[in-house]
């Protein structure tokens, strides 16, 4: 569990000697609190406390990682309980369970729809990260499900044998790759650890409860192997729910160290829509790993933009290059409108003016990845700002007007903007939704 400057304070010599750099211990401590300096600036830590500060310093959900190279899906990490007390390190995965004894026909069809869930979201390329692969056939079954799998798609690998021996067969078959190795016989979970510990493998197993999760880390911890992934499984979307947090909570809050690992949730419903509701509520508390059934885009796409809002930095919105965007043959008649550079807001407004079918020019004023209203507030959108932007990106030079359409959020600036950047200002829709209607009016 992270420490306070003050609590690491008390552990320090306080003899203000300033051999760190700093002026006195208190400062140092509030330094290493944020982990802005390495406890090494200090010649004079005790090695009991050095452990201490390096054992506090460890995130509270350690990092697990699945897959190789491009493949690579790290989970865990995580630090905090509530995104705003620092930020989510990384996003959920999100998986599919596939089976090796469905029919050919069935494993192509699969394969070729999860292999297009990737979607273009403000800016970003949002998409799936794993496939699971469950035994349930011989060991050839399996094997030859899992090079059907890796030959069609590029995903982190959840292998689900049901036995020692094609979990060693599979391995071998993976190569240099590190699949996630999921027990799902408590009878094997010894061996199959093992073989883990041996390869650096993760492995993924389930408990009925809380305490059978920490009584195995801790076994699991004291002989050298950790890289372990937790499967909260509970009969209800709600029983499952409060198991997850309570194991964030536990780890992060009560520096419960056997349960700081990343954890995982099967949805296995046959309702697609309860599967969703489910895995979406996952995505916010606290599955690391989510793995589903149903692969229909229409479930996905709002699946992944859920996870794709959770995980964003609150500190550091998404943003796009403040910048001139030229919006179809934009000429030196097109009208010209301004915005903020907060990615959602110029997506947004972006797409209404495509959808007007109107050739524009729209502005993206630097306000730090603020939206409209925000910006304003936080004096980044201002008429001074707006008016440094247009000679900025030289906009006397693009167009051979001088009318500027403003959001209808910031109305109130119009007579100063006008005055300050000699541009005849338009007040816009305060919604995107009314700038395709706008612009055809104008
Ligand atoms: S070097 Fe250590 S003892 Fe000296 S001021 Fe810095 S923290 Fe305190």
């Amino acid at each position: 569990m992270a420490l306070s400057g003050l609590e690491i304070y008390k552990l320090l010599p306080k003899t203000n000697c300033k051999k760190c750099g700093f002026q006195t211990c208190l400062a140092f401590a509030m330094q290493l609190a944020k982990k802005a300096v390495p406890i090494d600036k200090c010649p004079f830590v005790a090695p009991d406390v050095r452990v201490i500060l390096e054992q506090a310093s460890q995130p509270a959900i350690r990092l697990v990682e699945i897959g190789s190279g491009d493949n690579k899906v790290s989970v865990g990490n995580e630090t905090v309980v509530f995104r705003h007390e620092e930020k989510f390190h990384h996003p959920s995965a999100i998986g599919f369970l596939l089976e090796d004894d469905a029919s050919d026909a069935e494993l192509n069809r699969a394969l070729d729809e999860i292999s297009k869930l990737q979607f273009e979201r403000v800016g970003q390329n949002i998409k799936v990260d794993l496939i699971a692969l469950r035994q349930k056939s011989g060991k050839d079954m399996f094997l030859a499900a899992l090079s059907k799998i890796k030959k069609v798609v590029k995903l982190g690998i959840v292998l689900m044998p049901a036995s020692l021996d094609t979990l060693k067969a599979a391995l071998e078959f993976c190569g240099e790759e590190r699949p996630l190795v999921y027990c799902s016989d408590a009878a094997l979970l010894d061996s199959f650890a093992g073989v883990c510990k041996e390869r650096r493998l993760p492995l993924a197993f389930r408990k009925p409860d809380m305490n059978g999760f920490s009584e195995q880390t801790k076994r699991f911890t004291q002989q050298g192997f950790s890289d372990i992934v937790l499967d909260i499984a509970q009969n209800s979307t709600s029983e499952r729910l409060w198991q997850l947090t309570q194991a964030r909570r536990s780890a992060v809050k009560k520096g419960e160290r056997s349960l700081g690992f990343p954890t995982m949730a099967i949805v296995e419903t046959g309702d697609e829509y309860q599967a969703m509701v489910q895995a979406a509520a996952y995505v916010t508390k606290y599955a690391s790993i989510i793995i589903l059934r149903s692969r229909k885009p229409e479930y996905i796409l709002p699946l992944l933009t859920l996870r794709q809002n959770i995980f964003t930095d609150p500190q550091k919105p998404l943003q796009v290059e403040p910048n001139v965007y030229t919006v179809g043959t934009a000429g030196e008649k097109s009208p010209v409108l301004i915005t903020t550079n907060f990615s959602l807001t110029y997506y947004t407004v972006l797409g209404e003016i495509e959808a007007s079918r109107i050739p524009a020019y729209l502005i993206c004023v630097d306000t730090e990845g603020m939206s409209v209203l925000t910006a304003w507030a936080a004096e980044k959108f201002t008429p001074e700002r707006i008016a440094d932007t247009l000679i900025r990106f030289e906009l006397g030079r693009i167009v051979k007007h001088k009318n500027l359409i403003i959001p209808g959020y910031v109305a109130m600036m119009s007579g100063d903007l006008e005055e300050k950047s000699g541009w005849k200002i338009f007040v816009g829709p305060r919604e995107a939704a009314g700038i395709s209607s706008y612009l055809k009016n104008l």
